[in-house]
């Protein structure tokens, strides 16, 4: 049977303490303990479903993470104050010093940054490569490496990881394989195809509302509670932890997450088939020109579609910026980073998400300074926003005017 995650979401059931239709808020850092005895078993983590102290856990961080354990098909999931607080820990958690990590080399600035100028100090090697090419990822391998690490749809390139043929690489060198999902919630569920553990920026599409930034990582029981581990957990140690109002909050959006995505893929296909049948260059992942079309097909949720996520090249920075200018002016959209809002975001990653990335590594990986990243809005009527972005393209000169269409009466009156 498919995977169903948006029904796992929806079959959970919470309730207020006082029958409220949402559970209440914990507003608190510290709780009560009625023995001594009790505090010093929670300390050794033996009493469960007792609170310790909140950045350790509380009873919203731990409602959300359910709920985001239940879309990913884990046993539980852990949330952090962002997505970089649930990547960084995870990686410290799995790798100490001498240890080696295996990473695409197309992801999101701030992990790459991490891995490349942080992790070194504390004599952790990264070998970055080109994740679509399983041999290479293999090849990269030696008696030191511990994490496989790569984003299902990769930032801002839109690669495709097959997780299914990454997790059997991990699986034969005893690795653990750790996705990102952040591009992809609900269309691909990276721990049905085998990986170990699952991260998320919360601020993107999850959240929805870019009203604050989060992240989680789902995981097993076992991963998950050496996370928290109050003596060794990077978690724990490192504090990057979820404020329980905020936990509320992106629970509640979580709920309109399947319906948000449906429309985010539907706006994004519509316009990814428009702009490539102009001629522009465009990467989506729906698109049959896409290298990794048909992987994603078979890796996907069906009903969610292929994302919000798009890019176009328009050859150049200048004319990319004077692109987005002009749609922020015709309020298409907004010139700003990050993704998942309801309003079209569009930036240039070269000089922005990705500007952490050597510009002759850019080059290698296929960033040109003339890409757009798109996050495609809730848009209720796409067609007019196709219409008007046409038309900006058409001012700056990045396509040919269109030749007016004759309409039949008109050619009957002539
Ligand atoms: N992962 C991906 C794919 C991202 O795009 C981002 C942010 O842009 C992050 C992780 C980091 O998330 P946050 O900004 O919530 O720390």
């Amino acid at each position: 049977m498919a995977f169903k995650p948006a029904n796992n979401i929806q079959d959970l059931q919470y309730f207020g303490e006082f029958g409220g239709v949402n559970p209440s808020i914990s507003d608190s850092s510290t709780y009560t303990f009625l023995s001594a005895k009790t505090m010093f078993d929670t300390f050794e983590g033996n009493a469960d479903g007792c609170y310790l102290y909140s950045r350790h856990s509380s009873p919203s961080n731990l409602y959300l993470g359910e709920a985001l354990a239940a879309m990913e098909g884990t046993e539980t999931a852990n949330v952090s104050a962002s997505g970089m607080g649930a990547i960084t820990p995870v990686l410290l958690q799995l790798c100490g010093a001498g240890d080696h990590i295996v990473s695409s080399r197309t992801i999101y600035g701030g992990t790459y940054a991490f891995l490349k100028n942080f992790v070194p100090r504390l004599n952790i090697e990264t070998s970055f490569v080109d994740i679509t090419n399983l041999e290479a990822v293999e090849h990269a391998i030696t008696e030191n490496t511990k994490v496989l690490y790569c984003e299902s749809v990769s930032n801002p390139l839109l690669e495709v990881a097959d997780i299914k043929g990454l997790a059997d690489i991990a699986k034969r060198h005893n690795l653990k394989l750790v996705v990102d999902n952040t591009f992809s919630p609900l269309s691909i569920s990276p721990v049905i195809l085998g990986a170990d553990v699952v991260i998320h920026s919360l601020t993107k599409f999850i959240n929805g509302s870019s009203d604050t930034v989060g992240g989680v990582v789902c995981g097993s029981q076992e991963f998950i509670n050496a996370l928290r581990n109050v003596n060794d957990g990077a978690s724990m140690l490192l504090g990057s932890t979820m404020d329980s109002v905020r936990a509320a909050s992106i629970l509640k959006n979580l709920r309109t997450l399947h319906i948000r995505m449906q429309q985010h893929s539907h706006n994004a296909m519509y316009l990814a088939e428009k702009f490539e049948a102009d001629g522009l260059k465009t990467v989506y992942p729906g698109l049959e020109s896409h290298p990794s079309h048909n992987l994603f097909k078979s890796m996907m949720n069906e009903k969610y579609g292929f994302g919000g996520m798009l890019t176009i090249d328009v050859g150049s920075l200048d004319k990319a910026n004077e692109l987005m200018e002009m749609m922020q002016d015709k309020n298409l959209g907004y010139l700003a980073v990050s993704l998942g809002f309801y309003k079209t975001l569009f930036s240039a990653p070269g000089s922005s998400t990705s500007s952490e990335i050597p510009e002759d590594e850019q080059k290698e990986m296929g960033l040109s300074d003339g890409l757009i990243r798109f996050s495609i809005g809730l848009d209720a009527d796409i067609e007019r926003t196709y219409k008007t972005m046409r038309t900006c393209m058409e001012t700056l000169n990045i396509l040919d005017p269109r030749e007016e269409i004759i309409k039949p009466s008109k050619l009957q009156n002539a």
